[in-house]
């Protein structure tokens, strides 16, 4: 039996009718950019979180980007962020004019180490941005003491993890914003592009509302210089019918990670995924430890186990960023990572027996390998 790393379509088929619905009214009414379904997704999403705004864009990179130039940070600034994320993170970064500086990571939650914060701030730092990676937030407190001690700005990418919670504080809700990605495999996917950005300070919604439409906040007068990046209406649609589920879907997605959990425990070589005490995780994705990794991997593939290398090179080390004059051993932590993890399936509508053909084809691998 296949099982795919994410399967869109078992989670279409649950809602089918809500969708149709949904798109078609958008359809019905050809009212497509910054429409009241827009609004009231912001509306929706804001209230979900907690946050007094939420604004629209036209993805969760966007999302970080505009937040970046929302709070002043551009080209002389230095910005923290963690060594193992996907690449969006370092290039927003690098596209608001700014200065990526990597921190390594804590090895048993994959999250930036804010430990190691600190020692990297230096007078150019303008702003943290702590990934919330897999679907567990980073360890917040020590990182938002150090922004108020050194003055700084706290974005969060949240794009991996909507509905976690930190002390009971939700993701995205505990810096000046946290950006969301909608991307299709994202816990809350849409139907193509889309991201937003979280706040409860009324200059950094205001402002990122002006930069997605060219920096105007009146129609044809423009105040700074913005770009085109909005969430379309039909994007919008479907998030709205999907929003209700959500909560619904990461609890079976924390089912399934305790299922695979119990079933992986007695397996030799194997670390599963540590969530800290403090943390409520909605399993983005699943990725366990294997010191034979590739292997591994190798072997997975061929039993038709949709599998994927979260992230193969940490940030620093990605040829596009060699301008920073970053080396090998300066992330030794991320650099063991990205050798030894594995995702596996993962989504809300996995079957047990489905898991159960993962950890077969595991445990076969590892005696394999
Ligand atoms: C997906 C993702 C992004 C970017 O989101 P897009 O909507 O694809 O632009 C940013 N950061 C992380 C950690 C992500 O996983």
């Amino acid at each position: 039996m296949n099982v795919p790393l994410v399967d869109l379509k078992a989670q279409y088929a649950t809602i089918r009718d809500e969708i149709e619905a949904a798109i078609r009214g958008v359809v019905e009414e050809q009212q497509f950019v910054l429409t009241g379904k827009v609004e009231q997704l912001e509306e929706s999403i804001a209230s979900y979180i907690g946050t007094k705004y939420a604004v629209g864009v036209a993805s969760g990179t966007d999302a970080i980007l505009l937040s970046l130039k929302a709070l002043g940070v551009g080209p002389g600034d230095e910005v923290i962020t963690t060594a193992f994320s996907f690449f969006a993170t370092a290039d927003a970064i690098v596209n608001a004019g700014a200065r990526p500086v990597f921190v390594d990571i804590d090895p048993k939650t994959f999250n930036l180490d804010p430990a190691l914060i600190e020692p990297a701030i230096t007078k150019r730092t303008k702003a943290i941005v702590p990934v919330h990676l897999f679907g567990q937030c980073a360890d917040m407190d020590p990182i938002l003491r150090l922004a108020q001690k050194h003055g700084l700005k706290i974005i969060e990418d949240t794009a991996q993890s909507i509905g976690a919670a930190y002390t009971g504080r939700p993701a995205g809700s505990m810096g000046d914003c946290g950006c969301i990605s909608f991307f299709p495999a994202k816990n809350l996917g849409a139907y193509g592009d889309g991201g937003i950005v979280i706040t409860s300070d009324p200059e950094i919604a205001e402002a990122v509302r002006a930069l997605r439409v060219h920096g105007s906040q009146t129609r044809y007068h423009h105040e700074r210089i913005g770009t085109n990046s909005r969430l379309d209406a039909i994007q919008a649609a479907v998030l709205l019918a999907k929003l209700p589920h959500l909560d619904e879907w990461n609890e079976k997605r924390r089912q399934n990670a305790a299922y695979y959990d119990r079933k992986l425990a007695g397996l030799d070589g194997i670390q599963t995924p540590y969530i800290a005490p403090q943390n409520v995780s909605v399993y983005h994705v699943y990725t366990i430890r294997v010191r034979a990794r590739d292997k591994v991997a190798e072997h997975l593939d061929k039993a038709g186990i949709g599998c994927a290398i979260h992230y193969p090179v940490p940030l620093p080390l990605q040829k596009a960023l060699d301008y920073l004059g970053y080396e090998q051993g300066d992330v030794p932590k991320c650099e063991q990572a990205s050798k030894e993890v594995v995702s596996i399936p993962m989504y809300p509508e996995l079957t047990q027996q489905q898991m159960d053909e993962v950890v077969n084809a595991i445990s076969k691998a590892i005696r394999g390998s």
